[in-house]
């Protein structure tokens, strides 16, 4: 299938030959922050221009689940299945509760504003891992201008007790994030300065002890070309990431394995369907799919 490369042969039992790159739905702007919900069979994704979160579903198809949205961006589900999302309009992290009323768990550190929070993961210990980079204060386009209060870091929050800890504080541009199978790796995409001419972009990689706290952070993985936007991990610890030409599977080893080529550049992906085996893709202005032969990370 032209649409897979094999970079390593450890990509051959991953890939489908037979499984096409399919288009579910095009004419948005920029999607971003997909999440799949397997109890309701539907993915959400934003569509950060359009101020709107998207519902596609197999026999729906795709239809406006929240507009405005608060320019949101990424999602993630918490321990308890409610949608966690990030407010680049709002500067803050949200939760759609139950009975869908929509909760800010999250809008300032120590007095000051947030930026605008990119991307969002929930442990298994129902703590919320989120970046925080400028991106969505520096243009109108997804979110706003507004003036930043705070430098680009990456949280912690625990919404039990609402504390808000700062868990790196060395990055230009926190971006995706994604935890690996036993949650003692974190991978975290520094996606660097937006308007600078050769901005410091590739996915590095925390140790996370029993205290949550962060060691490490080194250098894992350069994506090229592009950069590593949104991340996932799937069942046995490689990391998918989004990049100019598609998706790239990298193994924990830090080595390329293959890749899903996308006629758009890709910001972002999501695991779901029945067994989290279908690859959801945020290609720019399109929503594509692709069947793999792996499973994603049960978290989101
Ligand atoms: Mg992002």
């Amino acid at each position: 299938m032209s649409d897979i490369v094999i970079c390593d042969q450890r990509f051959r039992a991953m890939a489908l030959p037979n499984a096409p790159l399919e288009m579910l739905g095009q004419g948005y702007r920029w999607l971003e922050g997909p999440v799949w919900f397997a109890d309701h069979d539907c993915l959400y994704v934003s569509d950060i221009p359009n101020d709107r979160i998207l519902r596609w579903s197999e026999d729906g198809g795709v239809s406006v689940f929240r507009r405005p949205s608060g320019f949101a961006n990424g999602h993630a589900r918490d321990r308890q299945g409610r949608l966690i999302g990030c407010s680049h309009r709002g500067r803050c992290i949200t939760r759609t509760e139950l009975d869908g009323t929509v909760t800010v768990l999250v809008s300032h550190y120590r007095g000051k504003r947030l930026n605008s929070p990119n991307d969002v993961v929930c442990k298994s210990d129902g703590t919320l891992w989120f970046s925080d980079p400028l991106y969505g204060i520096n243009t109108d386009y997804e979110g706003g201008k507004q003036q930043a209060e705070l430098p680009p870091t990456l949280y912690r929050l625990d919404p039990a007790t609402g504390d808000l800890a700062i868990a790196a504080d060395d990055f230009e541009g926190p971006n995706g994030l994604a935890f690996s199978p036993d949650e003692r790796l974190l991978y975290v995409a520094e996606s660097g300065r937006q308007f600078d001419a050769d901005p410091r972009q590739y996915i590095r990689r925390f140790h996370v002890d029993g205290d949550n706290r962060l060691t490490g952070g080194a250098q894992f993985h350069k994506v090229l070309p592009g950069f590593a936007d949104g991340l996932r991990a799937d069942e046995q610890g490689n990391i998918w990431s989004s990049a100019a030409d598609g998706i790239h599977c990298i193994g924990p080893d830090g080595e390329l394995l293959g890749k899903v080529i996308t006629p758009w550049p890709v910001s972002n992906l999501a695991f779901g369907g029945r067994n989290r085996s279908r690859l959801f893709i945020c290609a720019s202005h399109a929503l594509m799919a692709i069947y793999v032969n792996v499973r994603g990370c049960v978290r989101p």
